[in-house]
């Protein structure tokens, strides 16, 4: 298997991205380059948020919810797609298996394109 990236999604995959379904943006990945980790929502983000903040490795999430979206569903509606780069999206995969083993939503979430 050799790893890609879909340059429109930051999700890393084989053949097709699972998120936008096509495979005309892929191409091979990068080890400095951001790679979508996980996506959660508000309560998850709060929870998944400081371990991967332990984990040392540089991350940025972006909230997939308008900020006049926001104020009209709540902020609990709102999800997040964390980003870290390549490199380090093993270990914090790993860190989140550590602490969130036993929690199946997010372990679901975690390998929701694997
Ligand atoms: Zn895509």
């Amino acid at each position: 298997m050799r790893p890609v990236i879909c340059e429109k999604c930051g999700v890393l995959c084989e053949e097709r991205c699972p998120v936008c379904g096509s495979s005309r943006h892929l191409r091979p990945e990068k080890p400095d380059e951001p790679a979508h980790l996980i996506t959660l929502n508000t309560m998850q983000a709060m929870l998944v948020e400081p371990v991967l903040q332990d984990t040392g490795v540089p991350y940025f999430k972006r909230g997939s919810v308008g900020a006049a979206l926001t104020a009209q569903w709540g902020m609990m509606r709102e999800v997040f797609r964390f980003f870290v780069p390549v490199s380090g999206r093993e270990r914090c995969r790993e860190a989140i298996e550590d602490v969130f083993g036993e929690d199946e939503t997010i372990m679901r979430l975690l390998h929701e394109f694997d």
